[in-house]
């Protein structure tokens, strides 16, 4: 029996919350905010010293940029790029445009560094467990079912190709079914950075979802700092506040989207390798990195990894890294060395 469903899609919290544009000229003590929704999810642009015109013209952009990228890689509409090569089930190459190649060959690499665990041809069970764009189950999927989702997945029947001509993708198998979910957040925040970038601001904060990249600082002068939150769905509480430095970070975490079933809670992480939403005391994964699309990519894969091999492997490439582990009196935190310089304040409860 269906019990509940929860979907708090942001673990991120921007501290720049509350501020609002002022009238008059541009003033560089005054913080614009354009936000509004997207992708199922939030956007919030915040920027520093925009006039009011400049402010209807970062609006009217962010969101010709944003109806793009979903245009690209949404899988909840029919019509998009992405799904009509799901759609396509032959083997030709398919034209893609060149941001879309980065964002998978972005998401291949990582796959193969992380064993499979971040897998973006992980849709047919991704949807199986109803956190597609399909409904939700109201029985528990059968292994059977589960078998057979699993036969339609494998990073390895996927190829971008790049060649004078343009980009193109190709798949192997007629049922592979690309979810670009779980980067789609840090490609459309790192777009929207280079958009602000683009029109000569150098002080922002920009978030889709859980991804966010800031640069400079806010009105008070200070670097935009961004709270990770203590992974419960009841709470707001601040689990450790960041300083971005100009980088880009993003948060998975299993308690973030889920619903109950039959008494179990089923996390939207799926592990390729089980066929089944992951079962562990690793809560959340928090990733720094150079883009919040790269950041996007890795949290994710960690999170399926568990904490053991999720620590074991954030240390072997280097990555700035925040997990949260649940514990029977609540919960404990690991961070990589990389990701400590980023810590303004952390709790370690
Ligand atoms: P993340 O942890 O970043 O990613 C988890 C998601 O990735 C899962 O929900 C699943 O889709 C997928 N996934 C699960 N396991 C794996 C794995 N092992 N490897 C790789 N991927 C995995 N939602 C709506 O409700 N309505 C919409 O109209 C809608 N439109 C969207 C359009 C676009 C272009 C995109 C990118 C997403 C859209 N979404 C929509 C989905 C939603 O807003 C979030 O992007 C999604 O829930 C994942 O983001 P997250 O940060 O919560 O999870």
């Amino acid at each position: 029996m269906l019990v509940s469903r929860y979907s708090l899609r942001s673990a991120l919290i921007l501290c720049c919350a509350g501020l609002l544009a002022a009238c008059g000229p541009a003033d560089k003590q005054q913080v614009s905010v354009i936000s509004g929704k997207t992708m199922g999810t939030y956007y919030r642009v915040s920027v520093l010293g925009a006039s009011k015109s400049q402010e209807a013209e970062l609006r009217e952009k962010i969101e010709s940029q944003l109806k793009e990228d979903d245009h690209q890689l949404s899988t909840y509409k029919d019509d998009s790029v992405l799904s009509r090569f799901n759609q396509y089930t032959g083997s030709e190459p398919q034209p893609i445009s060149q941001g879309m190649a980065d964002a998978i060959t972005t998401s291949l690499r990582i796959g193969r560094l992380t064993d499979g665990a971040m897998d973006i041809t992980v849709g047919p069970l991704v949807n199986l467990w109803g956190f597609g764009p399909t409904k939700q189950p109201v029985k528990m999927p059968t292994q059977e079912q589960i078998d057979a989702a699993k036969k339609l997945d494998g990073l390895q029947h996927l190829k971008v190709i790049e060649q004078s001509d343009g980009t193109y993708l190709q798949k192997d198998l007629p049922g592979l079914y690309v979810d670009l979910s779980t980067v789609g957040e840090g490609y459309a925040t790192d777009h929207l950075a280079r958009l602000v970038e683009g029109m000569g601001f150098s002080d922002y904060l920009v978030s889709v979802g859980g991804a966010v990249v800031s640069r400079g600082y806010n009105e008070k002068g200070r670097p935009w700092q961004v709270a990770i939150q203590k992974p419960t769905d009841k709470e707001n509480a601040v689990q450790a506040i960041v300083d971005l430095q100009g980088m880009g970070i993003s948060t998975s975490g299993s308690y973030r989207n889920y619903y109950e079933l039959d008494g179990v809670r089923l996390s939207h992480i799926i592990d390729p390798k089980t066929g089944r939403p992951i079962q562990h005391k690793l809560v959340s994964a928090t990733v720094i990195a150079s883009t919040a699309l790269e950041a996007d990519g890795w949290d994710t894969g960690l999170m399926v990894l568990g904490e053991k091999k999720a620590m074991a492997l954030a240390e072997q490439q280097h990555l700035a890294v925040y997990l949260i582990m649940k514990t029977p009196d609540g919960f404990q935190a690991y961070m990589t060395p990389q990701f400590k310089t980023y810590i303004r304040k952390a709790d370690q409860g």
